[in-house]
Order: C-alpha cells, then structure tokens, then sequence
C-alpha cells in the first residue's frame, strides 16, 4: 500500500465489516471495523476516495418465505451511523454493489469521500467467484485494496476474482491483512525456539490439519479442551461421558506416534475438573484424566495441568495458541483456559512472541481483558487456521497474479 498513488483515484477497499448486531441492529462488537481504519484513513489521506465492501452475515441462507433477500435483517446500511463517526467524514450509502446504481454514486464522489456498498452477498455470484459479479466491483475504480483477513481463505467474487481485474500496480494487501500475514510467519519461518502450540476447543476433526502440521515444526504441542478426551481414550483411559469421537481415536493414536518418532513432546491434561452434568451448577470434582468415573465428564484441565501446561509457556520464546481448554464459557470451568492466558501473558512480557490464532481463544483472551498483554490477536479464525496449517489463502494468491 505504501507504494502506491492514490491521489485523484477511485479505490475498492474489501473489508470485512461481517460484525454482531443485537435485536435493534446495533454493532455489539466494532472489533473488525476499528482493524480496517488504517488502511481507510491512508486512502483518504494520500488524496483517494474510498469505495468500501463488505459481507454480513449469510443472507442467502437466511432467504425470507418468498425466496427474497431479507434486506432489513442483512443490510449494511445498520453500520453507516458507526462508520460515519470511526472516521470523522460523512459515509454515504449504495444500495446495490454493482451496476449503474452503484456506477452513478461512484461517478459522483469527490476525493476525500467515502462510499459504502451494499452487502456483497445479496449477490448469489459472490459465494460462487461469479466473474460477471467481480467485474462490475472492478469497474467502479482504479485500485483494488484487500483488507478482508477474515474471508481471504475464501475464493469469492469480492475477496479473490475481483483482483485479476487490477494489474500489480493498482492492487495490494491492506494494513490488517498485511499485519496477519506477518505475525504468522512469525510463527512458521524461523521461529524463536523454544516454540509451543496450545491446541485446544472441542473436536479433533475441528483441526485435524492444524494438529498434524504443529508437530512437523513445533517442540511442544499442548492439547488440552474436549478433544484431548480422544487421545486419553486412545491409550485406554477411562474418560466417562466426556467428549470424544471414537472414530478419531485411531488417528489420536497416528498423532502421538508421530510426536514420538519427530521428538516433539506432546503434552496432555495429566488431570481434568470433571462434572456430573454440563452445568456452571454441576457437583465439580478433580480426577486423573485416564480415570474419570462413569457418569461423569472432564470440563476443564485439572489444577496439576495448569501448573505444567503454564511452566512449558514460561519456557517458550514463540507461543501459538488456538482453542480453549474447557468449557470456559461457564465460569466454573474457566479456570484452565484464564490461566493458559495468563501464562501466556506473562510469557510475553519476557519477551516471547505469542500469536493467538484465531476462533475462542480469541474469544477467550477478549473476555479475560488481556488482548494487549499478548503480542497479536488474529481477527480471522478460518483465515488463521488455514494459514497455520500452510495453505494459501486464495485471497493472498490473487494479489500475486
Ligand atoms: P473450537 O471452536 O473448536 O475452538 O471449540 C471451542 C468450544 O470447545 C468451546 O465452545 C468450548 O466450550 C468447547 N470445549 C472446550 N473444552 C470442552 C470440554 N472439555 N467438553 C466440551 N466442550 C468443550
């Protein structure tokens, strides 16, 4: 982006605006919006004017009874108001994304404005990678900039297809996706050594990929959460109702062989805080992971857990972590996943870079109010896992082309 003129030109910034409202339509978490300011505010400030796209939500799973767009419920016309203050300078609003609508309020710009279009996927063709759909985004300017971490992983007409439309001269990443990119090949090239993954959440199947590619480069790789239950079943442990798909354990067994033959430890929960019920209210007691009685179910990591899970953090110099420990939803069964984070944080204030890659562990250090006390918080979670597990985002690809 630094290299670039905008001055006098029309610039098309796909950002990922895909945020929560509430009943009344109100943002609940600006998160995403406040990531794209940057790379808006340099457009703006080097002389360009601004044409913004954005998904929200899934609107054409959400059709109404006649087969309609539910374009109350979808539109992104609820985020102007919000917009409008974040950057200081009136937002108008496009009710289309494409076409002479679309063509007219573009024609009309001055440098220095800003143009929200309408949701890219009240558009069929969007999901799709439609051509037709991503030349009529092209053709509203001179510059393509892709600030969309969230949706990079996915081939759509207004994050991949759009961009063959721009020469290397008129396209770029922007500030945000930049900034993910970075952070993780923090991670994948050359990483400070000690370097520790902290998988965690519910399944195995979730992150089979993930799991697989950790153990090719990392030291350690801490499991923890429901799909540890899998493993520790594996090896014959007794884990009661715990989670568990016995249809992975195979591969749970395929997993630990391989950490064994590369040399890398591969830790589990030694103990677990089970439940007699998934309740924040169920009777609570600590129990061996392998030995978990009958009717019972491992919520969280143990006490004992938490204390080796933490010093193995305290060792590392690069830190990744993904998936929650426990339940850490219910606040009874929170513990592990909160001092997972602290341990982190602490880690990182000596001096070990620690990426928290994506999903609830995101979720997790937000609600624990210690996101500034680690070195970055991914904003996309699909986008990260996939980075993480060494694929290319074909968002990434089409900005090479
Ligand atoms: P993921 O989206 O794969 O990172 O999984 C996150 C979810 O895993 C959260 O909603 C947690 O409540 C859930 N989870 C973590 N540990 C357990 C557990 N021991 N039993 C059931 N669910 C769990």
């Amino acid at each position: 982006m630094n290299h670039i003129d905008f001055n006098n030109k029309k610039v098309l910034i796909r950002v990922d605006f895909n945020v929560p409202l509430d009943e009344q339509k109100n943002i609940t978490d600006d998160t995403r919006m406040r990531a794209a300011m940057p790379t808006i505010n340099h457009v703006l400030e080097n002389g360009g004017t601004v044409i913004l796209m954005s998904h929200l939500g899934r609107p054409q799973k959400k059709l109404k009874e006649d087969g309609s767009i539910n374009v109350e419920q979808f539109t992104l016309k609820h985020l102007v108001a919000h917009l409008t203050d974040l950057l200081g300078v009136e937002v108008q609003f496009c009710e289309d994304t494409i076409g002479e609508k679309a063509q007219a309020k573009v024609g009309a710009l001055d440098k220095g404005q800003v143009l929200l279009l309408e949701n890219t996927r009240f558009h069929k063709g969007e999901s799709k990678g439609d051509e037709a759909l991503a030349k009529g985004m092209a053709d509203l300017a001179d510059i393509y900039i892709n600030d969309a971490f969230g949706t990079a992983h996915r081939a759509h007409a207004s994050t991949t297809v759009v961009a063959q439309y721009f020469d290397k001269d008129h396209k770029s990443f922007g500030f945000l996706l930049a900034a993910e990119l970075e952070n993780a090949n923090k991670v994948l090239n050359n990483p400070e050594r000690p370097l520790v993954s902290i998988v965690g959440g519910a399944k195995v199947s979730d992150k089979i990929l993930l799991l697989e590619k950790m153990i090719d480069f990392v030291d350690v790789l801490i499991v923890g959460g429901g799909m540890a239950y899998t493993f520790v079943k594996s090896q014959g442990g007794k884990i009661g109702t715990s989670i568990c798909e016995d249809d992975k354990m195979e591969l749970a067994q395929k997993l630990l062989k391989k950490a064994a033959s590369k040399g890398v430890q591969l830790l589990l929960p030694e103990d677990t805080l089970i439940a007699d019920k998934f309740d924040n209210d169920a009777n609570r007691n600590v129990t061996l992971t392998s030995e978990i009685p009958d009717d019972w179910m491992g919520l969280d990591i143990g006490p004992k857990t938490i204390e080796k899970f933490a010093k193995t953090i305290s060792e590392s110099k690069t830190i990744l972590w993904n998936g929650p420990m426990g339940v850490f939803e219910m606040e009874n069964f929170a513990t592990g996943t909160k001092s997972i984070a602290e341990a982190v944080a602490a880690a990182t204030a000596n001096g070990a870079f620690s990426l928290i890659g994506g999903g609830d562990s995101v979720a997790a250090i937000k609600q624990m109010g210690l996101s500034d006390k680690v070195s970055y918080v991914s904003t996309g979670g699909g986008a990260m896992l996939e980075l993480l597990e060494g694929k290319e985002l074909p968002g990434v690809k089409a900005m090479k082309e």
